[in-house]
């Protein structure tokens, strides 16, 4: 094992290309690894395929060159790893924690919750969507920025799909299989992310794997008080724009301004400067738009 206390990554679905907003997640993901000298990475949260956007997948890696972001491993995609979900769910079903399920999109109608309808059926595995069993437990973390965050699952949610009935695995069971498989301490990420980090804290939980730290980011919004995304047609990063995007990113996550240069010297300085006290709170950049 290495000495390493720090492995942070940078996981991207290639359902769109990469936006301001993704900027903002990359950079804080890195300066705060690489300010505590520890491991980056990036990955490709790809198991999704209905919803791959083409050629985004080329866009994300061309954007880690242009903007200057030096992966310590190996790029992974997560299609390569499917047969380790698997196992996860194997280990899952001998210890009786995961069920299939096939209730319709119609039979759970608007209901946010699940009832457990299939719980006690003990339905057959094949071409059935599969849920993982939630408790009473209550799932609670102090977030490096958001604060304190507690949830209960059985309440807010329900037993939740690891596995869709059209055999894609969920990305909260991918991300928590690989999180661990690679090591990572750290995670920062967008702040649309928070409520489903307790989600995954709880499969952290019942696999016995070790508990992670957190930082969700504030998001970038558009002039309609919407958060960049895919959806809604943030523009793609524009890879000859890699400088005065980068300074704009840094400025955004409240960092001591950067000199314009190239890529890799600019992100040695805002490692050099980083202040993780200087990065906004909250759940939105909303005093500023963004494209
Ligand atoms: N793949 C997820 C996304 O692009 C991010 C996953 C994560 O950082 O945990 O929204």
């Amino acid at each position: 094992m290495s000495q390493t206390t720090y492995v942070g990554r940078f996981a991207p679905s290639p359902t769109g290309p990469l936006h301001f907003g993704s900027l903002i997640t990359a950079v804080a993901s890195y300066c705060e690894a690489r300010s505590q000298a520890g491991q980056w990475f990036v990955r490709i949260e790809d198991t999704d395929i209905p919803r791959i956007y083409p050629g985004s997948e080329q866009h994300i890696l061309a954007c880690i060159d242009a903007f200057g972001f030096e992966s310590d491993r190996t790029i992974i995609f997560q299609r390569d790893r499917l047969a380790l979900y698997q196992a996860v769910l194997d280990q899952l079903h001998a210890a009786q924690l995961i069920y299939a399920c096939q209730c319709t999109r119609k039979m759970l109608g608007s209901n946010h919750i699940y009832q457990g309808r299939c719980r006690s059926l003990a339905l057959p595995f094949a071409n059935q969507a599969i849920r993982v069993k939630v408790d009473e437990r209550c799932i609670a973390f102090d977030d490096a920025l958001q604060g304190h965050v507690s949830s209960r699952l059985d309440l807010e949610l329900g037993d939740f799909v690891l596995k869709r009935r059209d055999g894609i695995y969920n990305y909260q069971l991918a991300v928590v299989v690989d999180d661990y498989l690679q090591g990572v301490t750290h995670v920062v990420r967008g702040a649309d992310l928070l409520d489903n980090t307790a989600r995954q804290r709880y499969l952290q939980q019942i696999l016995a794997y070790p508990t992670l730290h957190y930082m969700h980011l504030p998001l970038a919004m558009n002039a309609q008080g919407q958060k960049l995304s895919k959806q809604n047609m943030a523009q793609p990063l524009a890879l000859d724009q890699a400088p005065q995007l980068l300074q704009q990113a840094i400025a955004a996550l409240g960092q001591t301004s950067v000199d314009l240069d190239t890529p890799q010297r600019m992100l040695q300085q805002a490692i050099a400067q980083w202040d993780r006290a200087a990065i906004p709170r909250g759940l939105s950049l909303s005093h500023q738009i963004y494209r």
